[in-house]
């Protein structure tokens, strides 16, 4: 689960991480008033949205007036603000508004989960402000990496190498070994996945502040920590896997046009494979679990539909606890209840397949039965460029 920086900046400040002040607003009315709150003579107004790469979208802008502030969150409130990362847009309707930090320079800290080495990992540059990933395929030699033993913690050594490794001065040393050991705490006290400041900030004065952060968490550890969760915010998610979650089922959305209904997710990667394999891009799945009833079923098949680029839809079920029938049945309720418009292709194997099958048959429904997973691909695959645009 991703947060607004406003929320990943409350955790850092909450954990000892010097951030700029700042305060939310809903309008831009709001906004100006919180750069009057705030005081001084420069603020920042920052778009809350989801993704980073906001500063080259036009998401940031730095103010030196009430009226500016105003203005400039005017020009944010309601657009979807399209990112690098956010081709799509993620709409704003949320701006951080801050004192603006005098930098001299921009440093990145980041802290993840890194699966290939199974550890935490802390990663600096003195190359703030650029995206990781842009660094680490142009110059991955500046990048400073440090492996985190998980029953030591950050040790002194460690955070000194860091800091002295991305060039901070002598007399920052102490204060950037803070920022490192804090954030770090954040990260595991909370079971997050990633944490990044970028940029971490020189100021003129001297000193280190968080000028924008990030925060992601273990969506399996949320329910050890409330307080976290109660931080989603579901206006910036996949709105198709939001519409899903709501009603208990397990959906991944894809960006290709052939709907897939499956049980379990290995059954759902190989039926990705073999559709992929036929031709064809796969525009979402849906797991219906085990023991999976008509009613369950038909919800499925209306959350799949829900995606409005899906041009045929793939049903393919390998039955063990599960009960053909009751898919078959729940398949029938569907077109009987959803004003089905798109080709369905159907492969059902296992529990009461027979009685499955015959159900299907008997409905008198535009339904394409197949026997093997690559037949049905291959249908689905026919089907979904035989389509008609729905939209
Ligand atoms: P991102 O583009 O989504 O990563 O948003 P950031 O919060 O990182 O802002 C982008 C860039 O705007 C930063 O790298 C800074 O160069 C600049 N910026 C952000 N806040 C301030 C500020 O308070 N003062 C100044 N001078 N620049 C800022
Ligand atoms: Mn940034």
């Amino acid at each position: 689960m991703d947060i607004h920086e406003y929320q990943a900046k409350e955790i850092l400040a909450r954990y000892g991480v010097p951030v700029p002040r700042g305060g939310l607003a809903y309008s831009p009315e709001q906004a100006s008033y919180r750069s009057t709150e705030i005081g001084g003579s420069a603020w920042v107004v920052k778009a809350q949205v989801h993704s980073g790469g906001r500063g080259e979208a036009g998401g940031v802008s730095l103010c030196r007036s009430d009226t500016e502030v105003l203005r400039a969150a005017d020009g944010l409130f309601g657009k979807r603000l399209v990112t690098r990362q956010a081709p799509g847009g993620k709409l704003v309707y949320r701006v951080y508004v801050e004192e603006a930090s005098d930098i001299t320079r921009e440093l990145y800290l980041g802290i993840v989960l890194d699966r290939a080495s199974e550890t935490i990992l802390l990663i600096a540059t003195s190359d703030g402000g650029v995206e990781i990933e842009e660094l680490a395929a142009r110059a991955p030699e500046a990048i400073v990496r440090s492996v985190v033993e998980p029953a030591v913690g950050v040790t002194d050594f460690q955070a000194r190498e860091i800091a002295f490794g991305i060039g901070l001065e002598p007399s920052q040393i102490s204060e950037a070994c803070r920022v490192i050991r804090r954030a770090y705490q954040a990260f595991v006290d909370l079971d997050a996945t990633m944490l990044e400041i970028n940029p971490l900030v020189v100021t003129g004065e001297g000193g280190l502040v968080a000028v924008d952060a990030k925060v992601s968490f273990d969506d399996n550890a949320l329910f050890r920590h409330p307080e976290v969760a109660e931080l989603r915010d579901r206006s910036q998610e996949d709105a198709r896997e939001a519409h899903a979650e709501d009603r208990g089922l397990a959906y991944v959305g894809l960006d290709g046009d052939i709907g897939c209904m499956i049980n379990g997710a290995g059954l759902a990667m190989a039926t990705m494979d073999m559709i992929k394999l036929a031709g064809g891009e796969p525009a979402n799945f849906l797991d219906i679990g085990g023991g999976a009833s008509p009613e369950r079923v038909l919800k499925a098949f209306r959350a799949v539909l829900h995606d409005e680029n899906v041009r045929a839809m793939l049903v393919n079920i390998f039955a063990g606890i599960n009960r053909c029938d009751w898919v078959a049945e729940g398949i029938v309720a569907a077109y009987r209840n959803l004003s089905v418009s798109i080709p369905v292709v159907v492969r059902l194997a296992g529990t009461h397949v027979d009685e499955g099958r015959r159900i299907l048959a008997d409905s008198g429904l535009p339904i394409r039965s197949a026997d093997s997973l690559a037949e049905a691909a291959h249908l689905a695959v026919d089907a979904a460029r035989g389509a008609g645009v729905p939209t």
